[in-house]
């Protein structure tokens, strides 16, 4: 697996300079357009890697469908539905999806922004601080770093240049979809975004979500397993933003792509697999990362198609 992994990097790494390193804050401009790494944990347990896979990146998107799970456990299946639909939106991740009609929860996807600043309000907790606890938590767990921790550079970065985003969240309020204090939902959500983690972190978080909610090597349980076939199917239609149709052709497993060039993929029952290269392709997801998932699946069968 190992030589596996250096061959497709190595086959990969001329894709990093067609793509361009997210810039919408100045935080993210700083990163190394060549970086690249992969990380594979097996259901068995084993872990394989090549490249810069130790190297820390901010979560970004990916933390989506962690917000997911955190809204599904704190309030179950219908109320996290009603509230935040499930069809893809076809859009970009930060689309404006308001048109003449008018918005409703229908209209929203937990992998596009929208939908995941609604999560981050449906997050149980007495304060803001304390749903933000409470994610991060379950991140530790799913990532299995009890470390983890907030890049206080990138999440100042984003607070401050989220003129976006904060459209968003005023949108949704205006339209009664978003309860409390928009200011303070937003926090959660920027915090969210700056969690700092490492292809083998995404690699753990993909090996959970592939063993249906159980850790590998302890199959400690840390979530039903009705919610990692929910959280797998929405990262199948949605979790590459506009690009997921391509991406369920050329590679066919559920992932989840962030701007800072991560990408965590689950491939049911087999393996988690993490990954890093923070060229970015048009739509906002790593440019290298598809195409190595891409030569990964050919090689080893992984679509599930
Ligand atoms: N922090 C980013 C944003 O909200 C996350 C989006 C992404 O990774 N695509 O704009």
């Amino acid at each position: 697996m190992e030589e596996l992994l250096e061959r497709l990097l190595e086959e990969c790494r001329p894709f990093a300079a067609q793509g361009r390193v997210a810039d919408y804050i100045p935080e993210l401009a700083k990163a190394d357009p060549g970086a690249l790494g992969i990380y594979v944990i097996g259901s068995e347990g084993r872990h394989s890697w090549a490249g810069d896979c130790r190297q820390p990146f901010t979560i970004q998107s990916i933390i989506k469908p962690i917000l997911l799970l955190q809204a599904l456990l704190d309030n179950g299946v219908e109320e996290v539905q009603r509230r935040v639909g499930v069809e893809a939106t076809g859009k970009p991740f930060d689309a404006i999806n308001a048109s003449e009609q008018s918005l409703d929860g229908s209209h929203l996807n937990p992998m596009v922004n929208m939908g995941a600043i609604v999560m981050c309000s449906l997050i149980r907790g007495g304060s803001y601080e304390e749903r933000f606890q409470r994610l991060l938590e379950l991140t530790r767990q799913l990532t299995g770093e009890e470390t983890l921790e907030v890049n206080e550079a990138v999440y100042r970065s984003e607070k401050s240049h989220g003129s976006k985003n904060r459209a968003l969240a005023y949108l949704l309020k205006s339209y009664g979809l978003l309860e409390g204090d928009v200011e303070d939902v937003l926090n959660c959500y920027f915090r969210a975004c700056s969690i700092q983690v490492d292809c083998r972190a995404l690699a753990h978080v993909g090996a959970v979500l592939s063993n249906r909610g159980r850790m590998p090597v302890s199959n400690r349980r840390v979530f039903p397993s009705s919610l990692a076939r929910y959280v797998n199917a929405i990262l199948m239609t949605c979790g590459m933003y506009n690009g997921s149709g391509e991406f369920a052709i050329r590679v066919g497993v559920p992932a989840k792509s962030g701007v800072a060039g991560g990408i965590m993929a689950v491939v049911p029952t087999r393996m988690g697999v993490g990954i890093y290269a923070p060229s970015l392709d048009r739509k906002g997801n790593s440019l290298a990362g598809s195409r190595m998932l891409e030569r990964l699946s050919g090689e080893l069968y992984l679509s599930i198609f």
